[in-house]
């Protein structure tokens, strides 16, 4: 068998494995990344590319502060004793230090958003600035290896142009100059013919494409070899330390022995069917995800071969998810559940909870109604908002919608006739319409609190009074369609400890393994507590890995 060899070896190439990579480097080792799909990037390239960094340097210049203290206190309040608090405490220290290491040593940069946390009433919680937008980037900084690249998933607007986080926010919300925004990006991406000629892809990457992108950059000037379609298939051990690992590389297996070991960044195990059958009952079918297709938890059996022990497998980052005919992953309603008037009910036509929470507590409880849950609102949302595969009607009138479109959504006169079309109860969905009316008019949810904090109302509709995330649905015709307990990656994986090493059965790290991003058991536990609370992580425990490995400190 042919052989290499490194110092270190990444397995992933998502935000977590690179960034792993560029620390591994920048201390001194001989780094290798390896990557199974024929694409750069995982999930990670198709995501928002936000990062929740507590404590953060890019917020003073918008004034702001944090505290440590605050910070741990927040993620205490919100992921209870899921993980030890000393790990959770390393991520409050260590987070910052990634984030200035990344923007010193590399091409990855970001900017502060006002976007709230998600739980922004528990004590210490912010509302925004500890979530961090990558800064877009242009695709030819990338050369050929640009089209190498996971394309944006359901992120770009009208097929083609791209969005950073703030102007998404202001074009859903129409928030004040929305409109200019809007018309400036499709006027510079329609005039960019040059590149045009070559790919529908936007050159001015944003997102997840910005900040992998970025990483990528990083990685090739530092003359890291980041192979592609190169799996990584087992680890070996040699007396209880892993020293390579086993990969294949044009159909033949290879040999790669490492000095310092192996780091595990491979995603989850999300489309893994055996798998989410077995951890995720209530959201078993791998279609319900809106992540590739290629993290299937290939290096949690790999490390768990050989002794290392998993925990929260029962868990995801969920979301509620809606999958058009012929697509290849779902589609996760992230933020327009906040937009008033739009509503989910379960088969009784009732709400059982407030749409305008996170994706993810709103994911984990649409597993309580998995076959019966449904997205409705009326033409007024229709006509202003995009709504799941929606776009408003004045660019998507109802007579444009494509055969995909038509296969998932109801649309009736009357809410009767809509509860029909859908199998729900109607006279369930006409008291639902009678109550969001009274909730609209007096600005309070009785029912769940929707639009009572700041995380609420941040992608809420600023212009209707006086609660942004509720409006009756009073206006025919009405709409409706399906929803998912869906996910964006798995969070349960390897045991890790305050140096993301892989733990075996006693608790005993084991030397030379260490693991990160959806691969290991999050820091968060099972919880949520702001965006970026899953790259965060991925990159700053990526980071501590390296240094750990390199001895640095
Ligand atoms: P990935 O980024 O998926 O990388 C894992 C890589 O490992 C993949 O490329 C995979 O092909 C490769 N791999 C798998 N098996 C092998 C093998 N055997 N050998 C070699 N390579 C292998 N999170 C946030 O924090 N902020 C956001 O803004 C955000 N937005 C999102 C938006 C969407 C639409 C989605 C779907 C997710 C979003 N997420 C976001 C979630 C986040 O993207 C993922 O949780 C995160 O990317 C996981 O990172 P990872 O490194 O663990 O996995």
């Amino acid at each position: 068998m042919e052989e290499m060899n490194v110092d270190v070896l990444v397995v992933g190439s998502g935000a977590g494995g690179l960034t792993a990579a560029i620390t591994a480097h920048e201390h001194g080792a001989k780094v290798m990344v390896v990557e199974k799909s024929d694409m750069f990037g995982g999930t990670s390239a198709t995501s928002g590319g936000g990062i929740w960094i507590p404590c953060n340097h890019l917020m003073a210049e918008h004034g702001e502060t944090d505290t440590p203290e605050a910070a741990l206190n927040y993620l205490k309040a919100c992921i209870g004793d899921d993980v030890a608090e000393e790990r959770i405490a390393r991520y409050v220290d260590q987070a910052p230090k990634m984030l200035k290491f990344m923007e010193d040593k590399s091409e990855v940069k970001f900017t502060a958003t006002p976007y709230a946390d998600y739980f922004p009433d528990r004590p210490g919680g912010k509302d925004g600035w500890r979530t961090l937008d990558p800064l877009p980037m242009s695709a030819t900084k990338l050369k050929g290896e640009f089209l190498n690249m996971r394309e944006p998933h359901e992120q770009t607007a009208f097929g083609g142009f791209t969005l950073t986080v703030n102007e998404a926010k202001k074009i859903i919300t129409r928030a004040p100059g929305w409109s200019k925004i809007m018309s400036r990006l499709v006027f510079l991406y329609r005039i960019d013919i040059p590149f045009r000629r070559k790919t529908k892809r936007h050159r001015r990457l944003c997102l997840g494409n910005a900040l992998v992108g970025r990483c990528l950059v990083s990685a090739f000037k530092r003359k890291i070899p980041v192979l592609r379609e190169t799996p990584f298939k087992s680890l070996i051990e040699k007396d209880g330390r892993v020293v390579g690992a086993i990969i294949t590389r044009d159909g033949k297996d290879v040999k790669v022995n490492t000095s310092r070991g192996v780091i595990l960044a491979a995603g989850g195990f999300e489309s893994n069917p055996d798998m989410r059958a077995k951890y995720l009952p209530h959201s078993s079918n791998p279609d319900w995800s809106a992540t590739p297709g290629t993290n299937t938890g290939d290096a949690h059996k790999a490390a768990a071969e050989i002794g290392a022990t998993m925990t929260l497998m029962d868990a995801a980052w969920w979301g509620p998810s809606v999958r058009l005919p012929k697509r290849d992953r779902s589609r996760v309603l992230f933020v327009e559940r906040a937009l008033p008037g739009i509503y989910i009910v379960n088969g009784n036509g009732e709400r059982f909870l407030n749409e305008a929470a996170s994706y993810d507590e709103v994911g984990r409880q649409v597993q309580e109604h998995p076959l019966s849950t449904w997205v409705v609102f009326d033409r007024k949302a229709r006509e202003k908002y995009a709504v799941g595969p929606l776009y408003p009607t004045a660019v998507m009138p109802d007579v444009a919608w494509g055969k995909s479109v038509k296969a998932v959504m109801k649309k009736a006169d009357t809410i009767e006739e809509l509860a029909a079309l859908m199998g729900v109860d109607a006279e369930g969905l006409k008291a639902t319409a009678e109550k969001v009316g009274r909730y609209s008019e007096t600005g309070i949810d009785e029912d769940f609190g929707s639009g009572n904090n700041s995380y609420d109302r941040y992608y809420g509709d600023p212009t209707v009074k006086p609660n942004p995330c509720l409006a009756p649905i009073s206006k025919g015709p009405f709409y409706a369609f399906q929803i998912f307990p869906g996910d964006i990656g798995t969070k349960g994986g390897v045991d890790v400890d305050v140096n993301a090493q892989a733990l075996n059965a006693a608790g005993v790290p084991i030397g030379g393994l260490y693991a990160t991003g959806n691969t290991a058991s999050s820091v968060m536990g099972r919880t949520y507590p702001g965006a970026g609370s899953t790259l965060g992580p991925a990159m700053t425990f990526g980071y501590v890995a390296a240094k750990h490995m390199m001895r640095a400190n």
